[in-house]
């Protein structure tokens, strides 16, 4: 077993009949950058930059930023890195932000939404974030996207901070915009968005939480929390579709990406890249060796019409024992 995980430690992300799928890993430190390529990353799918901006009495400047991100970049040495803007509010205040009193702060006031009130701490974290690209390409990523006026508004902010970058004479390098997919409202904008931005990435913890109007914190509820109930998976596969036939490079970086049991699903749907923690990737990699298309298509076929949770579990794990 050692050497096939050795076998499978630096290659690159592909189906036994060669279709590529890329193993990018989830990081939430920049320090983690380096040990993620070490097991086996094939670039940053996912940089939770909320840590940076916690545990502290005011936000990082833009400078302390910049470090960060550069750290990241460097460590990718040309590889892809996606780093995802402040996702705050909801269950993750920050002490020095006025968060308002919710009843459901999972539907309120958090990432995306609250921007334009705080638009100077958005801006210190994009010009950070294009002052980073000239030591390798950025990719940007915005979180709890809803509507179209939100990517047109993000969207307009970036190239004004890069406007503003090179009338103070800074050189900026290549730099695309993304969107988390993790509001279902988001799969319907896909179309109309696909001249703002270049990819998307499944958020699919909170994708699932709206999707199945199911808080993913509370354990009553837990069961339906799942996300390979059969209509998640047929919106998925709709999602995936759409993203496809627009020319938007595709993702997932939720929980999800880490289950072997969503591999073949997320290899037919023709995800370009799955991000899940470090840890897992070569085994993932391993595994998605054993894959063949066909058969992963007609496997996201038959799950698609079955109708319970139970039995798209069984029907996949039936599939894994048959490839063994
Ligand atoms: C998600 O929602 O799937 C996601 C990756 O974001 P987070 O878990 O940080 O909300
Ligand atoms: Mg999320």
């Amino acid at each position: 077993k050692t050497s096939l995980l050795t076998a499978y430690a630096s290659s690159k992300g592909q189906s036994k009949d060669g279709r590529a799928l890329s193993l990018y890993a989830n990081i939430a430190v920049g320090l983690e950058a380096s040990s993620a390529f070490e097991r086996g990353a094939e670039g940053i799918g996912l940089f939770r930059t909320e840590m940076l901006f916690m545990d502290r009495d005011d936000a990082p400047s833009e400078e302390q930023q910049y470090d960060v991100y550069r750290e990241v970049i460097e460590a990718a040495a040309g590889k892809t890195v996606i780093i995802r803007t402040l996702d705050i509010g909801g269950d993750k205040p920050l002490p020095y932000l006025e968060m308002p009193e919710e009843e459901n702060p999972f539907l309120g006031y958090r990432a995306v939404r609250m921007y334009p009130q705080y638009q100077h701490m958005i801006e210190s974290q994009i010009r950070a974030l294009l002052r980073a690209s000239r030591h390798g390409e950025v990719n940007i990523m915005i979180p709890m996207v809803a509507c179209m006026e939100e990517v047109e508004w993000i969207h307009q902010l970036c190239q004004q901070c890069e406007a503003q970058l090179t009338a103070e004479g800074r050189v900026t390098g290549c730099w695309r915009l993304g969107i988390m997919v993790e509001v279902p409202s988001a799969r319907y904008l896909l179309e109309k968005a696909a001249g703002l931005i270049d990819f998307i990435s499944i958020g699919s913890n909170d994708l699932t939480q709206y999707f199945m109007a199911c808080d993913r914190g509370n354990r009553q509820v837990g069961a339906l929390y799942d996300s390979f109930h059969p209509g998640f998976i047929a919106f998925l596969a709709e999602i995936a579709k759409t993203a496809k036939t627009a020319g938007i490079e595709l993702g997932i970086c939720g929980e999800m990406a880490s289950d072997k049991r969503a591999l073949p699903l997320l290899l037919a749907m023709g995800f370009d890249e799955i991000s899940l923690s470090s840890p897992n990737i070569i085994q993932r990699r391993a595994d998605l060796a054993q894959l063949e298309y066909a058969s992963c298509c007609k496997l996201l076929d038959e799950v698609c019409g079955l109708a319970s949770l139970d039995e798209v579990k069984a029907k996949i794990d039936q599939f894994w024992q048959q490839q063994d």
